[in-house]
């Protein structure tokens, strides 16, 4: 090894915004049997970041955390951490830790024992366990619990317990699979804040695994997005929200209208039958004058239900369903397009309405393979699309 490599080994490596990377993962390929379920996987990691990876079941979200525990080795691809590699560092030499969907606690030891657990193993002073174990279970929210016996708690203690035994050896880094999946909704949404505060709290990075976009977006400083064993995008919630890189990314994450379209020149396109102002201009590739394919996403809280006038998406309302705050509104355009409206004001089935849309709105993304039908609409065009590729894998 060169003199300059030695030096900047176990050193966190600065981005361009000056943020440093606590892990890099470049190009991490993995395979059961025929099945490869990690295709290429590279993203880094900042310091003290809460990053998720989002997606489906069977995306290789477990796959990748395992990997980075290091209770998986991957066929081919790096681990850096502090950019140094990990290939060789047993799991428990690494500074991470990983907190469980279950709990694996030890049912016959009460909650001082189990978090204190590692902590005699590695024959840590009495008096220093003590001090260790009141302050973790202080940070998870169960001083007091100490004396409580497992099968005296609820899931959500279960839970916070299972973090306190991971967050006292101190990790650089805590792995997160599907941790509240197991919690019932409302105890799901008070441990999603806690977490976060803990997280920010603690100044540990956050690697968290769901399958709940919901939860990505509320939690998270960065979320990839990944499906069969590839990443998607990578950005902010409010990026992957507003600016959806694909239309699988734009279904995943919440509901949208995803519209075949087409665009001939910067801030113009057409769709669903109308031409509309946008904000975007041609991606680079495409020729002005021609009508470059495109998709367009709007999410359903982005359009507005007025009266009919004829620079409007005139059309008739088909159903209307009151989902709490908002109605879910579907209007059927006269040209037959579906469009999905969010509204707080109600209107009735077989209403004729005039849609609008205001120009930022209106977000226009690269066709890709998981596009719409040329005539088809959003969500339902998606699904089906993905219905008939597991037929067409199921029938092969
Ligand atoms: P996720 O956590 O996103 O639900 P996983 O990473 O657990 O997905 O799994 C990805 C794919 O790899 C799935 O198809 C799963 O069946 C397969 N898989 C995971 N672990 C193993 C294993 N030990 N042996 C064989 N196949 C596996
Ligand atoms: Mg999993």
């Amino acid at each position: 090894m060169s003199e300059k490599e030695t030096k900047i080994q176990g050193q966190l490596l600065p981005d361009k915004t000056g943020a440093e990377h606590i892990i890099e993962i470049k190009d991490l390929c993995k395979s059961y049997d025929d099945n490869q379920v990690l295709k290429n996987i590279t993203f880094y990691i900042r310091n003290n970041e809460f990053i998720t990876l989002l997606g489906p079941s069977g995306c290789g979200k477990s796959t990748t955390l395992r990997i980075i525990a290091g209770f998986e080795t991957a066929d081919s691809g790096i681990v850096n951490f502090e950019n140094k590699n990990l290939l060789n560092v047993p799991a428990h030499k690494r500074q991470i830790n990983t907190v469980f969907q279950r709990y694996a606690l030890f049912p016959h030891l009460n909650v001082f024992d189990n978090v204190a657990f590692g902590l005699h193993i590695k024959k840590v002073p009495a008096a220093e366990v003590e001090e260790r174990v009141q302050k973790a279970l202080t940070t998870v929210g169960l001083a007091g619990y100490g004396k409580r016996y497992i099968d005296q708690l609820s899931g959500g203690q279960m839970q916070r317990v299972a973090i306190a035994r991971a967050i006292i050896n101190r990790p650089r880094v805590l792995l997160l699979d599907e941790p509240l999946g197991a919690l019932d909704l409302k105890m799901r949404k008070e441990m999603q804040i806690e977490l976060k505060e803990m997280q920010r709290e603690l100044g540990i990075t956050f690697v968290y695994v769901t399958h709940d976009q919901e939860e990505a977006l509320t939690m998270s400083d960065t979320i990839i997005v990944m499906k069969d064993g590839v990443i998607q995008q990578i950005g902010t919630p409010i990026d992957i929200y507003n600016e959806p890189k694909n239309a699988y990314v734009a279904d995943f994450i919440g509901e949208s209208n995803i519209i075949p379209g087409t665009m001939s020149k910067d801030f113009v396109v057409s769709f669903g039958g109308h031409t509309f102002e946008c904000v975007d201009k041609l991606f680079d590739e495409f020729k002005t004058g021609e009508a470059n394919p495109v998709d367009v996403v709007i999410r359903p809280e982005d359009i507005y239900v007025k009266e009919e006038a004829e620079d409007r998406i005139n059309g008739t309302v088909e159903s209307v369903v009151f989902k709490g705050v908002h109605y879910e509104i579907m209007v059927k355009s006269d040209n037959e397009v579906d469009w999905m409206v969010h509204d707080v004001d109600p209107v009735v089935v077989g209403q004729r309405v005039g849609l609008t849309v205001d120009p930022d709105d209106i977000h226009i993304m690269r066709k890709s393979e998981f596009s719409p039908d040329p005539d088809g609409f959003g969500v339902k065009a998606v699904e089906a699309k993905e219905k008939d590729a597991k037929e067409d894998s199921d029938n092969a």
